[in-house]
């Protein structure tokens, strides 16, 4: 669901849009190249995402910047958001892209495509938060997908992710192996039944996202 490179993306990528204009939210330091409407969506859920992030210990390197676009440059076509280490700045598919997109309702069965882009941004706040906060983790792909895939999941309604946790049914108590890059890349839907539930169960949470930032947890399959 997202990509980390180290290039600097071009700075007229968000121009593309058409409408985009840069709008700063006001109760959080973000800055906005979008449409008024998804602008507006984007500030709303910056402010509740940073919230959810900063009570797991996470903080972004403000300001951060959001780009909301129909394309993502560069980027695989499965990719519907993207944050670059070292520009501070994501890009998300704007919600009416994501809309005509089958494999993202399917991903997400019920939810509507402002909802989808919603969980998007606060994943991808986690992502710029985690380079700022934990940078040895940058190439740790399954941690840095488990902790955003986490407050991604926190920001969605209860009814939202009963139901796809529905869809993607997975076994509980949830074996942390099956935490792992494979699963990540080839059953994603199934990757991310099993972070939420392994998160929210009581003895995990954000006391276990500490655990993975200091080291003392680790995530992946077992050393052979
Ligand atoms: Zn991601």
């Amino acid at each position: 669901m997202h990509r980390i490179v180290l290039a600097i993306i071009f700075i007229g990528s968000w121009a593309t849009t058409g409408h985009s204009e840069e709008v700063r939210c006001d109760d959080t330091d973000v800055i906005v190249f979008a449409g008024p409407e998804d602008a507006r969506l984007v500030c709303d859920v910056a402010k509740a995402g940073s919230d959810l992030l900063r009570d797991c210990g996470l903080e972004p390197d403000w300001p951060v910047q959001i780009v909301v676009s129909e394309v993502i440059e560069g980027a695989p076509t499965h990719c519907i958001g993207q944050f670059v280490c070292g520009t501070g700045r994501i890009t998300l598919l704007s919600p009416e892209t994501l809309a005509k997109r089958a494999d993202t309702a399917e991903m997400f069965p019920g939810m509507t495509p402002a909802a989808i882009f919603a969980s998007l941004v606060v994943h991808e706040m986690a992502h710029a938060a985690l380079s700022h906060t934990a940078p040895g983790l940058s190439s740790d792909l399954t941690t840095q997908e488990y902790i955003a895939t986490a407050m991604q999941f926190r920001s969605i309604s209860p009814p939202d992710r009963a139901r796809f946790l529905e869809a993607w049914p997975v076994e509980t108590p949830v074996d942390m192996h099956g935490l792992n890059q494979f699963t990540h890349a080839l059953a994603p839907g199934l990757f991310m039944s099993r972070v939420w539930l392994h998160f929210d169960a009581p003895e995990n949470g954000c006391a276990f996202v500490a655990e993975l930032i200091d080291g003392s947890a680790r995530l992946g399959l077992p050393d052979l």
